[in-house]
């Protein structure tokens, strides 16, 4: 890890001053910047520390919707009273998320950027990998895929993102407010996270000097009703190798409006829009006909060589949590 020089802020203004100076970044919880720095992913040359700037931990709720500060830390939002009640995928998606200790110290901010957790991105020996070093290749095309996308990966990357939350966040149409120098603007989290491209490395729409402020949820039927389904290799703590969130508005046993997203099987989180409107007025309890909504969405799947299971395990995920959601009508 090389030097670095590390400083406190208690503004916000004072907090995006200090961001415009060169390879300056953010810490909050640190939970996963730190792992960055000891693998030599970042090297930043400045740490600015925002744990003081308090209007940012704050979570409040009203008629209109939710919003979470992004120094609010996961443990708390997800005992939140509002939040377990009104946006039940999100308590669940941050309670299944690392351990206890880890989710006290983390922050809604820095879960929301987290990196892949690639295994070939976090080597620490030098291999190819376009998004530690661009344009040196993708040992995971040839190499293990198994965690790899089987949804939106290109030929640049087949990566997945790691967070719970984010997924959570999608299904229930969740908004990122972000501020730098040039002032405040916000982000539809769908919108959030880019796909692969020729600038691999770069994850988000968050421009250099930027940092979050707050996420917004608005309240609806959809997010009252939701549900966070997690699969993955051990259920004490793990990376999800498919996990789904979901909403439901149901009236006499038929769906009326449905929001769904996919996480561990994407370069973001996916949202299933074609199921979404296929399910309409279907009969929630007739399981072949909700799993023949998922037809469209997957068809243009692209399983590697190890994740094929990817595929069958999300459909039967999807229709999975959706039962669950149904039955806590
Ligand atoms: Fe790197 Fe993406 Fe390939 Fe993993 S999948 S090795 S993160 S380019």
């Amino acid at each position: 890890m090389q030097h670095f020089a590390y400083s406190r802020v208690a503004t916000l203004a004072d907090a995006i001053n200090a961001m415009q100076q060169p390879d300056a970044m953010v810490i909050a919880g640190g939970t996963e910047l730190l792992n960055w720095m000891k693998e030599g992913i970042a090297a930043p040359a400045r740490l600015i520390d925002v744990n003081g700037i308090a209007d940012l931990a704050q979570v409040t709720a009203d008629d209109r919707g939710l919003r979470i500060g992004a120094l609010a830390r996961l443990s708390d939002v997800a005992e939140h009273p509002v939040v377990r009640t009104a946006y039940p995928a999100i308590a669940q998606a941050l309670l299944a998320s690392a351990s206890p200790q880890i989710r006290n110290m983390a922050t809604i901010g820095g879960n929301l950027m987290q990196r892949t957790r690639c295994p070939y991105f976090r080597a620490e020996v030098e291999v190819p990998c376009n998004k530690r070093r661009p344009g040196s290749g993708c040992a995971a095309m040839s190499g293990n895929d198994r965690t790899a996308a089987v949804l939106g990966a290109t030929a640049q990357c087949i990566a997945t993102h790691p967070s719970d939350l984010a997924v959570a966040l999608a299904a229930l149409d969740a908004t990122v407010h972000v501020t730098g120098a040039s002032g405040p603007r916000s982000i539809p989290l769908v919108s959030f996270y880019r796909q692969p491209d020729g600038t691999t490395e770069r994850e988000t729409r968050l421009d250099a000097g930027e940092l979050i402020t707050a996420i917004e949820v608005p309240a609806s039927a959809v997010a009252r009703q939701s549900r966070y389904l997690k699969l993955r290799e051990r259920a004490s703590y793990e990376f999800a190798l498919v996990s789904v969130a979901v909403g439901l508005d149901v009236e006499e046993g038929r769906i009326r409006a449905a929001s769904i997203a996919l996480g561990g099987v994407a370069p973001k989180p996916w949202r299933l829009c074609a199921t979404e409107d296929a399910l309409q007025r279907v009969t929630l309890s007739d399981e072949a006909a909700v799993r023949k909504t998922l037809t469209a969405d997957f068809a243009d799947a692209t399983p590697g060589r190890h994740n094929g299971f990817k595929v069958e395990l999300a459909k039967r995920a999807v229709v999975r949590a959706l039962q669950m959601a149904g039955e806590g009508a």
